[in-house]
């Protein structure tokens, strides 16, 4: 495809302005506007719209092998590319989970064939996700991890998770934490506050993601191994995170769109699509996360897409598994939070989906310089449109934002230099 896109509001996270002006795409790769394969090109006016580079998305649950009812890597693939997204990081609590290299390969295969966004798997951290022994992680990066995780549990001996992250700094790879000390959490549902009691739900308390935090932000200090906290739900989990990157350790940390926007007190009754790991948690909580998220402490923004079928979740809220979608919504909502708000500016916006994430990964920053993979999302700021989550090309439903209305929403999306949503000509 050649095209040239003018009159954009030109997002670039690796510069320090928004500008207005064009660009071309020329054979997968961004040009400028003035290169001489653009000079009989079709030209698309964006008028004021704004393209930036395709987004990444660290935490993603894609359930093949095991639980293809709720999603496949081609579903998955397709909702992300839908989203906006160029690359998605997938969790290994797939069954079997993601601790062998042939898993990891297949996986890198499956992705290869099913669309253009690029998958990176994310290996287990210990073997079985039973958090005894260590998976055997050179071989895992050899066949393609990009991360350890045994996301949705926490390791909990601090022996064997000490071991992991020594040997992970000898090799260079983050480990993404999903810190909730499991004795802790027991059988609860929700959080531990005055809607669980309302409910007469058990709850998991906060103190079961704050141990954990500072648990492990005590091993950097110890292992030098670099940690990103997955979706953080608590204030003062964001205070320890602030701490320890003022006093330089290598610990970034996420937040979810659904944690951001919503709190314990919007749960309309017991409804399994506000039922997630971690829960809700009160509005002072949210209002943390955002400022988190607005000062930098909280350098990225991730979905924790956790497809589940109709059926699991019409279990009630006690027996439907934790998670929601969120790779078709993660625009609309962090951005209606965010910019719509006036916390922060469109550029920073961009800059927690695509800069944040590479540099936990080690990735080259995404940017729209000519030379550059022609991955980008056009974002109209006023498209105005209700979520229907029966128009998700995800296989699931699990969204707690059925018929809001959202301002901002991704209305094409070019990977490879192929237009995969929307699009003008090409
Ligand atoms: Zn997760």
């Amino acid at each position: 495809m050649i095209v040239r896109l003018i009159h954009a509001r030109l997002l670039d996270p690796t510069e320090t302005e928004e500008r207005i002006g064009s660009l071309g795409i020329v054979d997968g790769r961004i040009e400028a506007a003035e290169h001489p394969a653009l000079r009989k090109a079709p030209t698309w006016d964006l008028e004021g719209r704004y393209v930036a580079p395709a987004f990444i998305d660290l935490h993603v649950h894609f359930r093949e092998p095991g639980m293809e009812a709720a999603e496949t890597i081609a579903t998955g693939v397709a909702a992300a590319a839908a989203g906006g997204f160029q690359a998605v990081v997938t969790m290994p609590n797939t069954v079997p989970a993601l601790d062998r290299p042939e898993l990891i390969t297949a996986q890198c295969r499956r992705a290869r064939e099913t669309g253009r966004v690029q998958v990176w798997p994310c290996g287990c951290l210990t073997v079985g996700r039973m958090g005894n022994e260590l998976a055997p992680y050179e071989e895992l990066i050899r066949a393609g991890a990009v991360a350890f995780s045994d996301d949705g549990r926490t390791v909990a001996d601090p022996r064997v998770m000490e071991a992991a992250m020594r040997k992970l700094a000898e090799l260079d790879r983050p480990v993404l934490d999903h810190a909730q000390d499991p004795a802790a959490e027991q059988r609860g549902v929700l959080h531990d506050g005055a809607v669980a009691r309302r409910l007469g739900l058990p709850g998991i308390p906060a103190e079961a993601e704050l141990r954990v935090v500072e648990r492990d932000i005590a091993m950097v200090q110890r292992t030098g191994c670099r940690l990103h906290i997955q979706h953080l739900s608590v204030g003062a989990s964001v205070e320890r995170v602030r701490e320890a990157r003022r006093r330089g350790l290598p610990v970034t940390a996420e937040a979810t769109p659904h944690h951001l926007a919503l709190c314990e007190d919007d749960l309309p009754g017991a409804d399994p699509n506000y039922k997630m790991n971690p829960p809700l948690r009160t509005r002072a909580d949210r209002d943390a996360l955002i400022a988190g998220v607005v000062d930098g402490t909280i350098s990225c923004l991730a979905t924790d897409h956790a497809p589940h079928t109709a059926e699991s979740k019409a279990k009630g809220f006690m027996a439907a598994p934790f998670g929601v979608v969120g790779l078709e919504t993660a625009i609309a909502v962090t951005w209606e939070v965010l910019v719509a708000s006036g916390r922060m500016s469109p550029l920073e916006w961009v800059r927690r989906w695509t800069i944040g994430p590479a540099a936990v990964l080690g990735r080259p920053a995404p940017s729209l310089r000519p030379g550059s993979p022609a991955h980008i999302v056009v974002v109209d700021p006023n498209a105005q449109w209700t979520v229907d989550p029966e128009e998700f090309r995800s296989r699931s439903r699990n969204t707690p934002f059925a018929g809001r209305r959202f301002q901002a929403w991704p209305v094409a999306v070019c990977l490879d230099g192929v237009w995969v949503k929307g699009g003008g000509p090409s």
